[in-house]
């Protein structure tokens, strides 16, 4: 039986643990399918405080780990397949292993949707990218694409005229699902052109490691074109990690934890901290401080419940 168990090892995840350690509670860390979480999958992070160099992504979430183990929290790898939150201790199946524990941290992420292009997936980091706050900066001067027809599309598109000489909006349908404001918004920035109809069935160039083009297909005419891009953004939504808790406590319609004030989910006991419950901002340093939050009230949550 573990005092606290956080499930994710991410920005959030990794952070709560921190704290959570400090307070001896000696928490439990399950790394999930995604060790890392979005930092993992990017390169040079410049906007996290503290590093005026900037960081590397991977190696900042493994010093917020290290941190962690340093202050006695454990690591178990695996992810959370089954989850009962009716009855006290929570229980969660790990890999078929059950664990038992007192106060729950859910900090499990939001991953980005992919394409599942093969060349996509190889080029994550080196050109390919989910996040334009993160990334756009890298990209001044240089040519963008960015995929997908909703808010984020239009809203990171814009973000990217900032950076880019030019920002593609690539979409599969001729409506879009973002709002009528937002189109318009990007409608009226010279630096967006739309191309719509139309599919990314190829990004160029594994073979010499970052992104250089990609190919394209109008799904209406069938026409093929490639074209040259160096930055390229997916902005097809998130999907939020929380299966294993469905029916147990309260999502929105999308899957998100619906936050019932602080760090506080609608179970006494289970906190959420990070993307898992955070569409807006999405961001390391709002993570982490989720993390600090949900840890500092699973705490208070302990004292409670043993007073
Ligand atoms: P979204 O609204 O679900 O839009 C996803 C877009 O990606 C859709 O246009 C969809 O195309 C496209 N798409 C999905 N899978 C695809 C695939 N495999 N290949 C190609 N295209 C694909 O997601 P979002 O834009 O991230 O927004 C999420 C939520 O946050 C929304 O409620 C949004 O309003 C909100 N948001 C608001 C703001 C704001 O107000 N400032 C900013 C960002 C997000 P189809 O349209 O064809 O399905």
């Amino acid at each position: 039986m573990r005092n606290v168990v956080v499930v994710g090892s991410g920005c959030a995840g990794n952070t709560a643990a921190i704290y959570a350690a400090r307070a001896n509670l000696t928490p439990l860390v399950i790394s999930g399918n995604e060790p890392g979480g979005q930092l993992s999958l990017t390169t040079a992070v410049e906007n996290f405080p503290g590093f005026p160099e900037g960081i590397q992504g991977p190696t900042l979430v493994e010093n917020i780990k290290q941190q962690a183990l340093n202050f006695g929290a454990e690591y178990l790898s695996g992810a959370v397949l089954e989850a009962d939150l009716s009855k006290r201790p929570f229980r969660l199946n790990v890999e078929g292993e059950w664990i038992e524990a007192k106060a729950l941290i859910i900090a499990s992420g939001a991953s980005a949707r992919w394409l599942g292009l093969e060349s996509e997936k190889k080029l994550i980091g080196h050109g390919v990218s989910s996040c334009a706050t993160c990334d756009g900066f890298f990209y001044r001067g240089k040519k963008i694409m960015v995929v997908g027809g909703g808010d984020s599309a239009m809203e990171e598109a814009n973000f990217l005229t900032h950076f880019g000489s030019e920002v593609a909006v690539v979409h599969r349908r001729e409506q879009f699902r973002a709002s009528h404001i937002m189109v318009e918004r990007a409608k009226q920035n010279p630096k967006i052109k739309f191309l719509l109809n139309t599919v990314v069935e190829e990004v160029f160039d594994v073979e010499k490691g970052y992104v250089t083009g990609v190919r394209l297909r109008n799904v209406r005419t069938g026409e093929i074109t490639n074209r040259e891009v160096d930055g390229f953004f997916l902005a097809i939504g998130h999907i939020p990690n929380t299966a294993p808790y469905r029916g147990q406590i309260e999502l929105d319609a999308e899957g998100y934890i619906v936050s019932k004030g602080g760090a506080r989910t609608s179970v006494e006991g289970v906190f959420h901290a990070g993307d898992v419950q955070d569409r807006v901002y999405r961001q390391a340093i709002t993570a982490a401080a989720a993390g600090c939050s949900a840890a500092i009230e699973a705490e208070r949550y302990l004292q409670s419940v043993q007073a």
